[in-house]
């Protein structure tokens, strides 16, 4: 069968001197992995587009048995230069699709998780601030996609709000599957501390239209600390099977 999709590249492998394996997440088909016969020389038409990062069109000889189908064809639709220009872009990137690449598998199609990975990017290219509010909304959202979404506006053990219950000012904790208010999370020596003010925040990413609005919200150095660790601590548990990913090392050296 041959396909022809749209795909995000999210890795590539050196195969031979002249060949290469590519990762693509498809947007009809899911992730598939691609050898990419003489993608390595320059001469072939190809050569360009396989990079990861790069939203290209690909043509797919597929055979459903087969581990590694063949790449018949590859353009470029958009590429991110922008993203390799600071750090912090770098790291969002990366994240965006390692985290893609351990949470998926092979030929399950999840539109709206491509189409969230590539407002991620187009609006990390445009982004002149703020990129690791980027990452936080879609992560959050990609939870979502995924079926983890954390329960953000009541609690996860009584069902209450989170304003009202428990004595004012007292911490929230996160759960793997949401927070716990004041009163229940007093009880519970699990799942992180979470501030409402910060719990407020990512209820605010989990709902904006689009990532490029995430760029929007205001957080404090100390907020988005919290929130890069909630997250992360999610991300872990439910979608790279506890694995840290490569972009935390750039991360902490970013904070450090
Ligand atoms: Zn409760």
């Amino acid at each position: 069968m041959i396909l022809t999709t749209e795909a995000l590249v999210l890795r590539t492998l050196k195969y031979s001197e002249s060949s290469l394996i590519a990762t693509l997440f498809t947007r009809d088909h899911g992730k598939i992995s691609v050898l990419a016969k003489g993608a390595r020389r320059k001469s072939r038409p190809f050569s360009a587009a396989i990079e990861a990062m790069n939203h290209v069109r690909a043509v797919i000889y597929h055979k459903p048995q087969r581990e590694l189908q063949l790449l018949t064809q590859c353009d470029l639709v958009g590429r991110y230069p922008a993203v390799a220009e600071d750090l912090t872009r770098m790291a969002v990137g990366m994240a965006a699709v390692e985290i893609l690449h351990l949470a998926t598998e092979h030929d399950e199609p999840h539109p709206e998780v491509f189409d969230l990975a590539i407002d991620l990017f187009k609006t990390l290219q445009n982004a002149t601030q703020r990129y690791p509010n980027a990452l936080y909304a879609y992560e959050v959202r990609l939870l979502g996609l995924l079926g983890f979404k954390p329960s953000l506006q009541q609690c996860v053990s009584c069902h209450g709000g989170l304003d009202t219950s428990g004595p004012a000012g007292r911490t929230l904790r996160l759960t793997a599957n949401g927070v716990l208010c004041g009163n229940c999370g007093e009880s519970s020596e699990t799942g992180l501390l979470l501030s409402r003010a910060s719990c407020a925040a990512l209820a605010s990413f989990q709902n904006v239209g689009g990532i490029a609005s995430a760029l929007r919200i205001v957080l404090s150095p100390e907020m988005s600390r919290e929130l890069h660790n909630a997250l992360q601590h999610l991300v872990q548990v439910h979608l790279t099977g506890m694995r840290q990913l490569k972009s935390e090392q750039i991360f902490s050296r970013i904070q450090s």
